[in-house]
């Protein structure tokens, strides 16, 4: 919650001393706020290492809440993830992220991907894979520039499910990235079971690749360990040029992160592409 926005970081924890009322409460007010226009979506661009090449974005929530201000998903996604809110709010955000990555297409950016965080809740509420067929069908968004982004927790359960929910979408050519990578404890073994693309290096290991020999020695052995499996490898949280031009020495595919872009709303993302 560090990040909250400062008014309903202070209103959430404090003013609300039991931790059961606080999410009663942050349940109650997310209930509908997408259909209000609470809820919009951020972009932050990913751009290629090599040669800082601009590929696509990742899309954010972002919640303004009309008292609070703007709250940040480190407080809500869980709350809607065990509410049940993310099954309305999931889907809602898919079909968003299809619709302005065509917008994107239309300005003259072809072949910009878009990147959609999908909880363990989304992934296995039966009906998933027809949500993102029918939001890719409905904004005509082509396939492979749908990506999805997963944690390892999320993939965790029932991997044989989430195995074959995650097949069914490559078969058709959405990319599937393992979000966080390196945070979780089988995150070697889940790449052998479960089928993905490629792999976001956690933020935590790039804050302190310049400094730190452990650091960058997991960094590099993820990177060689995803490209010797087929696979591409995205960094997140570069927030200075020396940590980029570290990532391209070591063959990292794909950045992003506050030195590159920080995630901004569609009006400016889209004049970022113009
Ligand atoms: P994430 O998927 O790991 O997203 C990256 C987070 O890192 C974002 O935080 C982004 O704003 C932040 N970030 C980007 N660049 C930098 C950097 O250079 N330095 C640092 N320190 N941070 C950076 P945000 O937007 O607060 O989102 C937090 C988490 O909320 C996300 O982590 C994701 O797990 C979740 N989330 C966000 N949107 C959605 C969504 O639509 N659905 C689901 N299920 N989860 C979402
Ligand atoms: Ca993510
Ligand atoms: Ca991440
Ligand atoms: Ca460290």
């Amino acid at each position: 919650a560090k990040v909250a926005g400062k008014n309903c970081y202070r209103f959430y924890s404090r003013a609300m001393d039991q931790a059961v009322s606080r999410r009663v409460r942050i349940e109650q007010d997310l209930r509908g706020a997408w259909e209000r226009g609470e809820l919009t979506l951020a972009y932050q661009p990913i751009y290629r290492v090599s040669d800082k090449t601009l590929l696509g974005a990742e899309a954010l929530l972002r919640w303004q809440h009309p008292v609070h201000g703007q709250v940040a998903p480190s407080v809500f996604i869980d709350v809607a993830e065990q509410s049940g809110l993310i099954e309305t709010i999931g889907p809602a955000v898919i079909r968003a992220a299809c619709k302005d990555a065509m917008r994107w297409r239309h300005d003259g950016a072809d072949e910009l991907f878009v990147s959609v965080n999908i909880s363990a809740r989304q992934l296995r509420s039966g009906d998933f894979r027809e949500q993102v067929m029918a939001a890719l069908a409905d904004s005509g968004l082509p396939p492979h520039l749908m990506h999805v982004e997963l944690t390892e927790t999320a993939v965790l359960g029932d991997e044989e499910q989430a195995r074959r929910i995650l097949s069914s979408l490559r078969e058709v050519g959405i990319k599937v990235w393992l979000d966080d990578f390196g945070t979780g404890f089988s995150g070697l073994s889940h790449l052998r079971r479960v089928p993905v693309d490629g792999v976001k290096i956690d933020r935590s290991f790039i804050a302190d690749v310049l400094r730190d020999p452990d650091d960058l020695a997991l960094t590099t052995a993820i990177i060689a360990m995803a490209h010797s499996l087929g696979m591409t490898v995205v960094a997140e949280g570069v927030e200075k040029e020396g940590q980029c031009d570290l990532l391209r020495t070591r063959g990292c595919d794909l950045a992003q992160g506050y030195w590159l872009g920080h995630p901004m709303n569609m009006r400016d993302f889209t004049a970022l592409v113009g």
